[in-house]
């Protein structure tokens, strides 16, 4: 076996498990509703449950994120602005991304176990990772 087929058989070893844990675990997809001056997010109840947080905690980084006012109940956010689902989508891929998604495992089995002086600090009950995140 030459060096060259050799590299190839060890990148393609690396591949599957990598190709694996992508599949493993898909960000939903926001699905959002403009009313007059307000959005709507229809699945919030869907996203937080995917995501194992609570929507006080949701709404909470959307407010930040948005610069507007957010409500919600147990069927649906509201945020008191005019926002399109693109941007809605891009920053709950962004809140996923920093806050679900384990930065050692990628995977989504997280909890946050602190949030101090702008600090969240995640816990991975899938590998035991531990690690902080700046609140934005
Ligand atoms: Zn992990």
């Amino acid at each position: 076996m030459s060096n060259y087929e050799q590299l190839l058989e060890k990148a393609f070893d690396l591949l599957p498990g990598l190709s694996e844990e992508k599949a493993d675990f898909k960000i939903p997809e926001v699905d959002s509703l403009v009313q007059g001056n307000k959005t709507i997010i229809k699945n919030i109840a869907q996203i937080a449950d995917v995501a194992r947080r609570d929507r006080s905690e949701i709404a909470k980084y959307l407010t930040k994120e948005l610069a507007a006012p957010v409500t919600y109940d147990d069927q649906k956010l509201t945020i008191l602005a005019k926002i399109q689902q693109n941007t809605l989508n891009e920053k709950m891929k962004r809140y996923f991304e920093l806050y679900i998604i384990c930065k050692e495992c990628h995977k989504p089995d997280t909890h946050v176990q602190m949030i101090d002086r702008g600090y969240t600090t995640i816990v991975c009950e899938a590998c035991g990772a531990k690690y902080t995140v700046k609140n934005s």
